[in-house]
């Protein structure tokens, strides 16, 4: 069979102010347009498990036709996140009615089975391992099901794993490549809906497997970058150092996501420093402690939050930039949220910030509490959920005051006066180390 797997990519902010002035914002569009550039981890490693005696095509959803005929093949799988779904239906639909039949796979789907049901041949439900071999044989076989579970632990191990096919992505135009060394996230966040949905429990690859990854994905970069694709890269800081000794070896640069705990390890900041990390982005949420209650399972947020000054200084002071990530619209979040984030973006001098809207992403504890609650703005919002719109009614002050205070916040952390005033302080925290 030929196999067309087709990912979904670029996020449009629905509300209008909003999509405006982020236009005008060159430094508040920057990590969304490297996220809607990095290729799909998810459907490489589904092309790795798929048996050698077919063929895989992998596109990206902008190189199809908007409309008319589309690319002939005997089966097509689709990936995408909750704010391009209903193009990804679309895209089903036209391939169905050219009698193709379609795969839909992703945390959406997982999430929103019945939904997503209702305009594919079959879904694979968690991740892609256990799940995609099965599926190919059966549809091979004339018999393919509605329903595929996909492993949920043991996805690391034989006879599970397979390595992403990295190759498919050689001549084609990419800053970055991912590479994914764990599953999920033992913080469990009310609001996430990372890959710690599709999964039991934490689960770490073994580093000689990452190397493999590395190794393979390196081979098919020019001027290699590697951002990996975890929920949270150094939960296990034993694991984190031996990583860290091997990826050095491989003289690339790297972008991860984990969580503040990385600063009370000095020796594991230094090899970070010494194996090429160029950022950690870091979910910080609030400036306020009161916001942080509960976000998170065991408040362990919370119990960070008064170290978060001294965490960010160990870490940019190695030459390690971090990206601060807040979100707004929190239970406990009054107007004064937006000073209070800038005031603290100035004093902890966080080099880069993300600031995003607290998003109930369909299928989270989020979702169901507020929608328990008749919070949701809309019965169903998907394609706003692009961390910018607003799709519920805030505790403590109107939708009107969120999104007014979200673009206020904009203006005053985006723009050239800020931003050299950033890199400045981070030059004085770099310089300060180094002449201790
Ligand atoms: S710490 Fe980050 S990745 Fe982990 S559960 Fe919370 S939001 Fe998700």
């Amino acid at each position: 069979m030929k196999i067309g797997l087709i990912a979904m990519a670029g996020v449009r902010v629905r509300t209008k102010e909003l999509a405006e002035l982020g236009v005008t914002l060159p430094q508040f569009v920057n990590r969304g347009k490297v996220v809607a550039s990095l290729p799909s981890l998810g459907l490489l490693t589904v092309a790795g498990l798929t048996p050698p005696d077919h063929e895989v095509v992998y596109r990206e959803f902008g190189e199809l036709p908007p409309e008319g005929e589309l690319e002939h093949f005997d089966l097509v799988g689709i990936s995408s996140f909750t704010a391009q779904i209903d193009e990804a239906y679309e895209l089903a639909g036209r391939y169905r009615q050219a009698k193709v039949p379609v795969v839909l796979g992703g945390i959406h789907v997982t999430l929103n089975a019945q939904e997503a049901a209702g305009h594919a041949d079959a879904i694979v439900l968690g991740g892609a391992e256990g799940a995609w071999p099965r599926l190919v044989a059966d549809a091979d076989a004339g018999r393919m099901q509605a329903r595929y579970q996909g492993c949920t632990d043991g996805v690391f191990e034989a006879p599970q794993y397979a390595r992403p096919r990295f190759d498919l992505l050689a001549g084609r135009d990419y800053n970055r490549v991912t590479v994914q060394t764990s599953r999920g996230c033992p913080r469990d966040c009310e609001f996430c809906a990372a890959s710690l949905r599709i999964t039991d429990r934490f689960q770490q690859k073994p580093v000689e497997l990452v190397m493999q990854e590395v190794d393979a994905a390196l081979d098919v970069m020019e001027r290699p970058f590697v951002e990996f694709a975890d929920d949270n890269s150094f939960v296990d800081k034993v694991w984190g150092k031996e990583f860290l000794r091997q990826i050095q070896k491989r003289n690339c640069r790297w972008f991860t996501e984990t969580d503040i705990s990385v600063a009370d390890d000095p020796e594991l900041l230094d090899l970070m420093a010494d194996s090429g990390c160029r950022q950690l982005l870091i979910g910080l949420e609030s400036p306020s402690a009161e916001g942080l209650a509960g976000i998170d399972r065991n408040d362990w947020k919370l119990r960070q939050s008064d170290r978060y000054l001294e965490a960010i200084d160990a870490i940019q002071s190695r030459g390690i930039t971090v990206n601060g990530c807040f979100i707004v619209g929190l239970d406990t979040d009054t107007p004064d949220i937006f000073p209070a984030i800038r005031d603290f973006v100035r004093e902890s001098r966080l080099l880069e910030v993300q600031v995003t809207v607290l998003t109930p992403f369909p299928g989270t504890p989020l979702y169901l509490r507020l929608a328990a609650a008749g919070r949701l703005r809309q019965q169903r919002f998907w394609d706003r959920c692009t961390l910018f719109d607003v799709n519920h009614r805030p505790a403590n002050m109107s939708i009107g005051e969120l999104e007014a205070g979200l673009r206020w916040l904009f203006a005053n952390l985006y723009n050239e006066d800020e931003l050299r005033r950033r890199r400045r302080d981070y030059m004085d925290i770099v310089k300060l180390r180094r002449a201790a």
